[in-house]
């Protein structure tokens, strides 16, 4: 999963913004924000940078099932 802040431990700092290497977290409308999600490759900048702990990353996103054998590999 990409990034993402707690705008309650947020204090607006933009240390997360300035350091994040692919320009992935920017300021907008008083918030600062994970502006493109989708370019982050969770690299774990930005939480080491945060000192109010606004920020996480998980790099292994939530648990899902393993996908179910088709009925063809289960006959094999
Ligand atoms: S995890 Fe890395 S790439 Fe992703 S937003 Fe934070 S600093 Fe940027
Ligand atoms: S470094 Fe932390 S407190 Fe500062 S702007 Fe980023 S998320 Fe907010």
């Amino acid at each position: 999963m990409p990034a993402q802040i707690d705008s309650r431990r947020c204090n607006r700092c933009g240390r997360c913004a300035q350091y994040c290497p692919g320009d992935i977290i920017h300021p907008v409308g008083g918030e600062v924000v994970v502006l493109y999600p989708g370019e982050c490759w969770g690299c774990g900048t930005c939480v080491l940078e945060c000192r109010t702990g606004a920020v996480t990353v998980s790099l292994f996103g939530a648990p899902q099932a393993a996908p179910a054998p088709s009925r063809k590999q289960a006959t094999a």
